[in-house]
Formats: C-alpha cells, structure tokens, sequence
C-alpha cells in the first residue's frame, strides 16, 4: 500500500482497520542470493538498494532481536558531510544528498530536517583551522560558512557569552544542510520499502556461525537453523568484530559504548545542531521538545547497551560549561550503544579475503548519517563483486598498506589504543 493523502482519509474512513503491516514476519527459506547480516539502518538500505538499484529481490535481512533495536534506533541522529579528507568528502555528501530525497524514494516520511549544524570556536587557531575546513567543503562543492562572535551570538543566543565563560568563543563553523532525522523511521522506512521489493526481513534470527565449501562462505548457521546464500554482508555495527571472528576474519575493531541523552520537554529552544568545539557535548532539540545530546565513549571495551555515571557527569559538565541554562533542564533518559570503532576512525565497507563474505562496518559513532550511501554503495559492491568508487578508501587492506583515513576534528575522534 503506498502512504499517500488518499490513503490516510481512505483508512480514516474505514475507522483505520485496514493498514496492512508495513513488513511481513518472514520465516526463512532455505536459500538466498544474498544474506544481509544485521537490521540495523545499513542491513536495511543495503537490501533495499540491492533490490531497487540491482534488480536482487532474493535477499534476506537477518536481525537477532528487532528492527531498529540496535544503534540506528540509539543514536542522536546528525546528519552532516562537513569532510575534509578525500575519499570522505564525497562518500559523505553523496549520503546527505541521498538524505534530501529519502522520504520520496522510500515513500516514508523519515523527518528529515536540514537546520544546520554549528561547530564553535575557542581560539583564533581553532577558527583559523575550520576556515581551512570550510574552504576545502566549498571546493568540494559542500556548503561551507564560516562565523563570527556576533553571527554565533545571533543564531544560538543560549550559550555562554559572558565574561566568565570556560573558553569564549571566538567563531564557529556551520553547514547549513546539515540537519537531523527520525532514526526509527529510518530503520521502518527502508524495512518496508526493501519488503515491498519481496526482500525477507526476519527478526529473532541470529547468527551463529557460517557454513563453508572449502574457502567459500556459503551460507550461516542461525537460531533458525541453517540457510543457505550465494553472497553473505555482514553489517552488525557493534558486533562486527564478533562475527568477523566467528569468519576467521581478525578486524582491527573494538567495542565501545556510546551514551545519549534526552532532557525532559522544552518549548523552542535549539534551532540547530550545536556542537561544542572544546569538549565533548553535542545538543540539538526533538520534535517533541527534550534537548538531545551526546558526548564521548565510555573509555572501555563492552558490549552493554548502557553506560556509567562518570560519563553522564562528564557531558554535563561540558552542557553547562557552553549552554549554562541546561544546568535547570532536568535528564529524562540516558542510555547506549554499541560502536564498532576502528583505529582511524574511518569505516570499513569491501569484499573480504574470504570468498562469498563482504564486511560493512567500523562506523564509529558516525554511521547513522552514512546509511544512503553506505547501503548503495554495498549493494553495489555485493551485486558486482567490485567496490563502488565511492567506498574505494573504506577497504580493510588499508590497515596492512598503512593508507589509512585519519580524520579527526569535526569527524569522530580516532580511537587508537
Ligand atoms: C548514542 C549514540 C549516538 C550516535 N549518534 C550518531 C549521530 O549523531 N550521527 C551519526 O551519524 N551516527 C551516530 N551514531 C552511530 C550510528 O548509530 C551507528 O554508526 C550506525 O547506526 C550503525 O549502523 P546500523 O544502523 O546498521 O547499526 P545497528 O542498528 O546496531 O544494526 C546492527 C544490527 O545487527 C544485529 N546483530 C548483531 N549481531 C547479530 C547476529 N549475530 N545475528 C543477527 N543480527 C545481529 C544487531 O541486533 C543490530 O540490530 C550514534 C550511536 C550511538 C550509540
């Protein structure tokens, strides 16, 4: 059934009992040509552009809870392709691109909002090296702006320009089409347009382990029982580093939670996404008025959806520290994720060593506003055997060769032990 304006009065006429599901509880069959690993917003888009781009409609999402159960129904949702090193800039804002057109091409409406997002400054230096950022952007045909004290003080009026401020700011960077999105929608959309294309979703069904013909993967041991594949992608997020093992494969890859934060409801207060150029802290406002923000990993390896109090203390120091009036908002949830992080901060997507195995994984805490363009570009990859130009950087061998993509500062921070 397609949404549409004459859907919504047609069902509210029949007193809204005749929805159909928005995906159907799939059982599995005994073969696919491709097993897609993982539910999450990449398991999904991948399937969905596998069918939509390649014509593979015999393919199988495998989730071991449910969908939007992992990070892309955890995570604060920024959007943004403010890159500077090549082989990001472009990956990322094709993404943003394909985020401008989502809710159409999925006929879901996935919120997605473009009301910029702010990185401040607190030296001359700092401002100097988002300049250098900010002209790099615009080379590269990314929207790009550079701000004084009195633009930031004009746009986020809320922070601390007092006298008496921890670090004055002195600037800021901004990308105007940046913005935020529904993440469970992104998970709902991509579940029900990937079925619509007759993609099994199968919820409850974990993976094992993987059968083998010889050196070929072809197919996984499940709580399901064993199904057959001609092509497996793993996108497991968090746990890529366990089932990459599970392969033979040793990733470069280590666990860590993620913590985020939602304050009780606020009338209008952040337009944007602003994020704190001297700490860790992060905030933009949901539709629902609850301030939404983040800040660093919890510094250990774990594979818990919740984080401890340390960190929850850090954030807040930093929340107060560039937005003092937080300090009267009180905290309504907390909770984490699990970030499969790789020591250059970058991600890796590309055929594995292992015949019939393609990896997607190693996003950090960036991968929510990577999921367009890393499921198109692993559907291509899957469908072809040959890595889409785009993904050309995000290759595992890159560790071993020694070209790593280092880019920390308005990216994720590296996360070398
Ligand atoms: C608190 C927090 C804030 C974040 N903020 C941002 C942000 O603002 N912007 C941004 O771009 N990114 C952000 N991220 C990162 C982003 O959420 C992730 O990088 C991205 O969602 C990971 O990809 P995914 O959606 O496919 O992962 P997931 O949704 O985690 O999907 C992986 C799925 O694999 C399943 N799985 C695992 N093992 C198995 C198995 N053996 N068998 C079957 N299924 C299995 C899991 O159950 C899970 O559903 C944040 C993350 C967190 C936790």
């Amino acid at each position: 059934m397609r949404y549409s304006a004459f859907s919504i009065f047609r069902n509210g006429l029949s007193g809204q009992k005749n929805w159909q599901r928005a995906w159907r509880a799939a059982e599995p069959k005994p073969t696919y040509d491709v097993i897609i690993v993982g539910g999450g917003g990449h398991g999904l888009s991948t399937a969905f552009y596998l069918a939509e781009n390649h014509g593979i409609r015999n393919v199988a999402v495998l989730e071991k809870g449910y969908i939007g159960g992992g990070n892309v129904g955890r995570n604060t949702t920024v959007i943004r392709s403010n890159y500077l090193l090549d082989g990001n800039t472009q990956f990322y804002e094709f993404s943003v691109k394909l985020w401008e057109g989502l809710s159409q091409a999925l006929n879901f409406n996935v919120m997605f909002s473009q009301r910029g997002q702010i990185v401040t400054a607190h030296s001359a230096d700092q401002l100097d090296a988002f300049s250098h950022r900010a002209n790099i952007m615009r080379l590269n045909g990314i929207d790009a702006d550079i701000l004084d004290r009195d633009e930031v003080r004009r746009l986020v009026p809320y922070l601390d320009f007092s006298d008496t401020a921890r670090f004055p700011i002195h600037g800021a960077i901004l990308q105007g089409r940046a913005g935020t999105a529904r993440h469970d929608a992104v998970a709902w959309g991509y579940a029900r347009a990937a079925d619509g294309h007759g993609v099994d979703i199968i919820q409850n069904c974990e993976v094992t382990g993987f059968v083998r013909d010889g050196d070929r993967i072809v197919g996984v041991e499940t709580s399901k029982g064993r199904i057959g594949a001609g092509k497996v992608g793993l996108a497991v997020a968090g746990h890529t580093s366990v089932l990459g093992r599970k392969a033979g494969l040793e990733l470069p890859i280590e666990s860590h939670v993620l913590q985020a934060f939602v304050t009780e409801p606020l009338k209008p207060l952040v337009d944007h996404v602003v994020a704190y150029g001297a700490d860790h802290f992060y905030v933009s406002q949901s539709d629902k008025g609850g301030l939404v923000f983040g800040g660093n990993l919890d510094g250990y390896n774990s594979y818990a959806q919740r984080g401890n109090l340390g960190v929850v203390r850090e954030v807040s120091e930093a929340a107060i520290a560039l937005m003092p009036c937080i300090s009267r908002v009180r905290l309504l949830r907390h909770w984490g994720g699990v970030m499969d992080m790789t020591p250059d901060a970058s991600p890796i997507i590309c055929p594995t060593p292992i015949d019939g195995l393609y990896l997607n994984g190693g996003w950090c805490y960036g991968g929510f506003k990577a999921t367009p363009a890393s499921g198109w570009c692993f559907a291509h990859t899957l469908a072809t055997g040959t890595p889409h130009p785009l993904i050309a950087a995000y290759r595992l061998d890159r560790f071993r060769t020694g070209r790593t993509l280092d880019e920390a500062g308005v990216g994720p921070s590296a996360w070398l032990q």
